[in-house]
C-alpha cells in the first residue's frame, strides 16, 4: 500500500497525509524548477536497507543546493511511520524529498513516500546504449554549480535519455564523458569485473568524473572486500567494459542488473560471478 507522511516540527513521528490527494504548493521551486533533493531506496519486511548510508548522502545532497533540511532522527522517525502505515511485508519502495519552499531561502518542505515496488524490474539481461553526457571528467572539480555527484530532483535528462534508448530497442544507458570516459546509468553505477591470474577484481568508475556515489556499490565493495575481492576505481573506457568478465548496472530498488549488450554489441558475461555478486547484494542491508 502506498503511504505519505511529511516531516512537520508539530508531529514528532511525521504527518500522515493521503498520497491522492494535492499536498504541495505550485510555487515550490521543487515543483517549478526542480530545486530539490531525494533519496530512493528499498525496504525488505518492513525494514529500510542501507538507511544510513542513504540519509548521509541526503545530507551531503543537501549541503550542495544550501538546503536546510530536517536531522536524521526526524527522517528515521517519519519513515518508520510510513513503513507502519504502509503496512506491507513485501518489497517497497521508500521516497525521501526535500524541496525548497518557495522561490527562494534555504528552507525545505521534506516527505517521505512508500509504494509497492513495481513489477518485472529485476532479473533481465539489460541491452544498453552508451550516450554522452557532453561533460568531460573533469567538470565537478571545475563547476561545483552543476552539482555533479548530488542527488538532485533534475531527473528530467535522466529520464529523457531512458526514452531515448527505449526508443532505440534498448533497456537502458550508460553515460560518457565528452573525453570518452565510461560514468553511470541515468539511475545505476557502472560494475566491471575481470579474473586476472585468479583473482577476482571488482570495478567501479571513480567518482571524481562527478558521478553520484552509489550506496549499492559502496555497501557491494564492502562485502566483496570482505569475501576476498580486489576492489579498484576506474578510470574506465567503453573497451574495459567489452574485455570484461562481466558488466552490470547496480542501484537501491533494481539491485544488480546484468549488462547483456551494449549498443548491439553482445558482452561477456560469467554466470558464476554473477551469481556470486547477486548472493554479496542479497547479504547487504
Ligand atoms: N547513479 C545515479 C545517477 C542514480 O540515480 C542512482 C540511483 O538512483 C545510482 C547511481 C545508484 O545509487 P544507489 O545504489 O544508491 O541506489
Amino acid at each position: 500500500m502506498t503511504a505519505l507522511v511529511f516531516l512537520d516540527p508539530a508531529h514528532p513521528e511525521g504527518r500522515v497525509a493521503d498520497p491522492s490527494q494535492p499536498q504541495l504548493k505550485v510555487t515550490s521551486s521543487g515543483i517549478t524548477r526542480g530545486d530539490g533533493i531525494f533519496e530512493t531506496m528499498l525496504a525488505v519486511k518492513g525494514a529500510p536497507r542501507k538507511l544510513q548510508a542513504h540519509l548521509s548522502r541526503l545530507a551531503t545532497s543537501a549541503e550542495a543546493l544550501e538546503l536546510k533540511v530536517p536531522p536524521s532522527d526526524e527522517w528515521e522517525r517519519a519513515i518508520s511511520t510510513a513503513l507502519r502505515e504502509a503496512d506491507d511485508d513485501g518489497d517497497l519502495v521508500v521516497k525521501l524529498v526535500a524541496v525548497r519552499d518557495g522561490d527562494a531561502g534555504s528552507s525545505a518542505i521534506a516527505w517521505v513516500l512508500v509504494t509497492p515496488l513495481p513489477q518485472g524490474l529485476r532479473g533481465q539481461r539489460l541491452s544498453v546504449l552508451l550516450l554522452d553526457r557532453g561533460y568531460d571528467s573533469t567538470v565537478a572539480q571545475r563547476a561545483p554549480w552543476l552539482l555533479m555527484g548530488a542527488k538532485t530532483l533534475s531527473y528530467a535528462v535522466n529520464m529523457a535519455a531512458l526514452r531515448h534508448a527505449r526508443s532505440q530497442g534498448a533497456d537502458d544507458v550508460i553515460f560518457t564523458s565528452s573525453d570518452g570516459k565510461v560514468l553511470e546509468g541515468p539511475t545505476s553505477t557502472v560494475l566491471i569485473a575481470r579474473v586476472i591470474n585468479g583473482v577476482k577484481h571488482l570495478i567501479t568508475p571513480q567518482l571524481e568524473t562527478g558521478i553520484l556515489p552509489g550506496t549499492s556499490q559502496g555497501a557491494l565493495f564492502e562485502a566483496a572486500r570482505d569475501a576476498g575481492w580486489e576492489l579498484g576505481y576506474g578510470p574506465l573506457v567503453p573497451e574495459d567494459l567489452f574485455n570484461a568478465d562481466g558488466a552490470w548496472l547496480i542501484s537501491s530498488v533494481r539491485l544488480l542488473a546484468e549488462i547483456g549488450s551494449i549498443d548491439g554489441k553482445p558482452l561477456t558475461i560469467s554466470p558464476e560471478l554473477s551469481a556470486e555478486l547477486g548472493e554479496l547484494v542479497e547479504s547487504v542491508s
